[in-house]
């Protein structure tokens, strides 16, 4: 079965990154800097950004973005979980890891690496979701660790990065499958025994996406739409991405609050772990095929 090209691009292109960080030494580098050098390495190989790099340190699970402002550095004793996303034509392949700078969570990491591994042996046509959720949910018991029961993966499609389909962490009682054509993020969170084993929503962070394109009345809001349009289609943004439109960070700041007021965009509230438990995550992307899954991230 063919996958489009632009998907294999994509995924190539992710991995290539996601593995560059291995190699850095990022003590000591500042959060904001992190994301701008991933998000270059992105654009230097022909590809975008599908959504703002999002790090997240120690209990924060996911959906933190640096302002430019953010002074914070990444330090000794730190849990860094680095999540990339890239988009050709708005086919996105999403993956993700998580470095150790604290020797006491190498284990947490290892066993997060394992659940995926795991879960990605499980998947083939006509897979039930919830025989993934096992999988995951199984590694994560035998290390003493937990699942975060309510992060799951999720289906992809041409600039949609949840495209319906939830793949949890946790065995659950659904019948639903995955099917061959599918595109698909499998993304274990774990934590350790002292966690919740979920996250709740935190303050509003750095990340928005369009939800409407409708008209307002003020014009530079109705300017605004346009360029976010043009530029991410319905995909996650982040307004330090609109400084080459707009001269102050405050104003664009401003600009997307209103927007978020007008119910024309989302915000997505930073996740962390509803006990304050490290987290962990892994990720892949990978494609159903009649014959298994291809895994687009590897
Ligand atoms: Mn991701
Ligand atoms: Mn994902």
């Amino acid at each position: 079965m063919n996958i489009r090209e632009e998907y294999i691009k994509a995924g190539k292109i992710a991995s290539e990154v996601r593995d560059s960080l291995r190699k850095d030494n990022l003590l000591g580098k500042r959060l904001l800097d992190v994301c701008k050098i991933v998000e270059e390495r992105i654009k230097q190989k022909g590809a975008k950004p599908a959504f703002p790099c999002n790090i997240c340190l120690n209990e924060i699970a996911a959906h933190y973005t640096p302002s430019p402002k953010d002074t914070t550095v990444i330090k000794e004793g730190d849990v860094v979980k680095i999540d990339i996303g890239v988009q050709v034509d708005g086919f996105i392949a999403d993956t993700a890891i998580t470095l150790g700078y604290n020797s006491n969570y190498d284990l947490l990491i290892l066993a997060t690496e394992k659940a995926l591994k795991k879960a990605l042996k499980v998947v083939r046509n006509e897979v039930k979701i919830s025989d993934i959720g096992r999988a995951v949910e199984s590694t994560a018991l035998i290390y003493n660790f937990k699942p975060i029961s309510n992060l799951s993966g999720h289906s992809i499609e041409q600039y949609i990065i949840h495209a319906g389909k939830s793949i949890p962490n946790v065995w659950v009682p659904s019948t639903q499958t995955l099917k061959k054509g599918e595109i698909c993020a499998i993304e274990p969170f774990l934590t350790t025994k002292e966690g919740a084993g979920s996250v709740k929503d935190a303050e509003y962070g750095n990340i928005y996406a369009l939800i409407a394109r409708k008209r307002l009345k003020d014009k530079r809001l109705n300017d605004l739409i346009e360029i976010l349009w043009e530029n991410f289609k319905t995909l996650p943004f982040t307004p330090r991405w609109l400084l080459k439109y707009y001269d102050d960070y405050d104003e664009v700041s401003s600009l997307i609050l209103q927007l978020f007021k007008s119910k024309v965009v989302r915000a997505y509230p930073i996740l962390k772990e509803a006990k304050g438990g490290i987290v962990a995550q892994a990720e892949h992307t990978i494609a159903l095929t009649e014959e298994g899954c291809i895994i687009l991230t590897e």
